[in-house]
């Protein structure tokens, strides 16, 4: 199989023309005439998933974040991002990244995170695009019955990869909770639309102190701000099983390499 082909396959699931305009997505190393037996699903671009490639002999990686956001003026190897260039190159591993065009996607990436944390039926996104009401960011769904924030939150933490950031509450853990929004990755930015969309309880990561605290002080839905990489781990298996129902023949494995930013709690 082409990397072509690979490309040509997750560019219809994934179609970069709706990524965020400040977003790097697609290609970002490697021949499309290339042959991949094996490709490497993982979050982060990082090190430690370039030697799990290198050892598994992947010739390919997709990942969800991009190696670079901005422009560059080097790949030398004396920085981290040129080091890992260098590596994936020398070894013939292509990268490929679907960022917010997985985001968005149906099903993306918050489907993925909606999935794992036990949510039931139909999800609909949390913020649609305005010509397409089946794609957009977040996730809104239900629990399968009313359940305490408390009990959601231990089954949020037991759906999704063990992080030393763990599963974090804003609320009451007695409340009940039915209604549930989700969304992948930092969701700051969708407090408002959380609020707006009278879910009981919203999943995301990234929360910061000020906007969590004066959004629960208002009387917004609960909070469960779990680990950024956590979130968006879901999605992995996704995205790989789409390959294996296109026909695509490939071999696929998804890194349980945990490459969230904090490593440690004491
Ligand atoms: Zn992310």
């Amino acid at each position: 199989m082409s990397l072509r082909n690979v490309i040509e396959v997750l560019e219809a699931a994934y179609p970069p023309a709706r990524a965020e305009s400040w977003d790097a997505v697609g290609l970002v190393c490697g021949d499309p005439a290339q042959e991949v037996r094996r490709v490497l699903f993982a979050v982060d671009p990082v090190a430690a998933v370039a030697e799990e490639a290198l050892e598994w002999r992947a010739d390919l990686i997709v990942t969800h974040h991009p190696l670079y956001l901005r422009g560059t003026t080097s790949v030398a190897a004396t920085t981290p991002k040129g080091r890992l260039i260098h590596t994936l190159i020398k070894n013939d591993i292509s990268l490929y990244t679907a960022h917010t065009n997985a985001d968005v996607a149906n099903p993306g990436v918050s489907d993925a995170l909606a999935r794992a944390v036990g949510l039931v039926g139909d999800l609909v996104p949390l913020q649609p695009f305005p010509d397409d009401p089946w794609r957009g960011l977040g996730r809104i769904g239900e629990l399968p019955s009313a359940m305490t924030l408390g009990d959601f939150a231990a089954q949020v933490s037991k759906g999704l990869p063990r992080t030393s950031w763990g599963i974090r509450v804003a609320g009451d853990p007695d409340r009940p909770v039915t209604r549930v929004a989700v969304s992948g990755g930092a969701g700051d930015s969708l407090l408002g639309t959380a609020k707006a969309a009278e879910v009981d309880v919203f999943l995301t990561a990234d929360l910061r102190h000020h906007p969590a605290s004066e959004f629960v002080e208002s009387g917004g839905p609960a909070l469960i701000d779990a680990a950024h990489w956590a979130t968006e781990w879901p999605w992995l298996d996704s995205a790989a099983s789409i390959l294996h129902s296109s026909g695509v023949t490939v071999e696929t494995r998804v890194s349980a390499t945990v490459t969230d930013a904090w490593t440690k709690g004491y």
